[in-house]
């Protein structure tokens, strides 16, 4: 009998739906993004304020690129981050107008990042063949939440 479980991506080569991000914040608190300095311009003039304010206020004084820089992070996250200490969400900012380096980021079973907010606010693992796995009512709890998605 199989296991009772999520199915996104199959290791089986067998794709189903494209494994969605549930917006646990994981990876923007793991990582600091990247951005190169017309990048920077560009939100700079969507947020309204100038370059030298958007990197005063947004980017890591203590990082030493040329004409490249990092988001700053704030109490362990991206500056861009709003999440409740907690919540199992949050929120990007600038979703609209995000780092390049976001935009390509995908989630996906198969990411550390992605496992561990799986774990860490649903009580949820993947198995080895992407399938997402836990109790009926976890699961059934994190279909729910998914379903708000649409
Ligand atoms: S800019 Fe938005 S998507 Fe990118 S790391 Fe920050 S909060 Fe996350
Ligand atoms: S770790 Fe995965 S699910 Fe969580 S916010 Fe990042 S991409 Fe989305």
């Amino acid at each position: 009998m199989s296991t009772p479980g999520i199915v996104y991506e199959s290791n089986s080569g067998e794709r189903q739906t494209a494994f969605p991000c549930f917006c646990c914040g994981i990876c923007c608190s793991d990582y600091q993004v990247h951005l190169e300095l017309t990048e920077a311009k560009e939100i700079a003039d969507r947020l309204g304020v100038s370059l030298q304010n958007f990197l005063d206020d947004y980017t890591d004084p203590r990082w030493l690129g040329i004409d490249s820089y990092l988001l700053r992070h704030n109490a362990g996250r991206c500056v861009f981050l709003e999440q409740e200490q907690g919540s199992a969400t949050g929120l990007c900012r600038i979703h609209a107008f995000k780092p390049i380096a976001c935009r390509q980021w995908s989630a996906s079973p198969y990411r550390r990042e992605c496992r561990q907010g799986l774990l860490r606010y649903w009580g949820l693992s993947v198995d080895d063949e992407g399938k997402i796995v836990g109790s009926a009512e976890a699961l059934q709890c994190f279909q729910s939440f998914l379903e708000t998605f649409k």
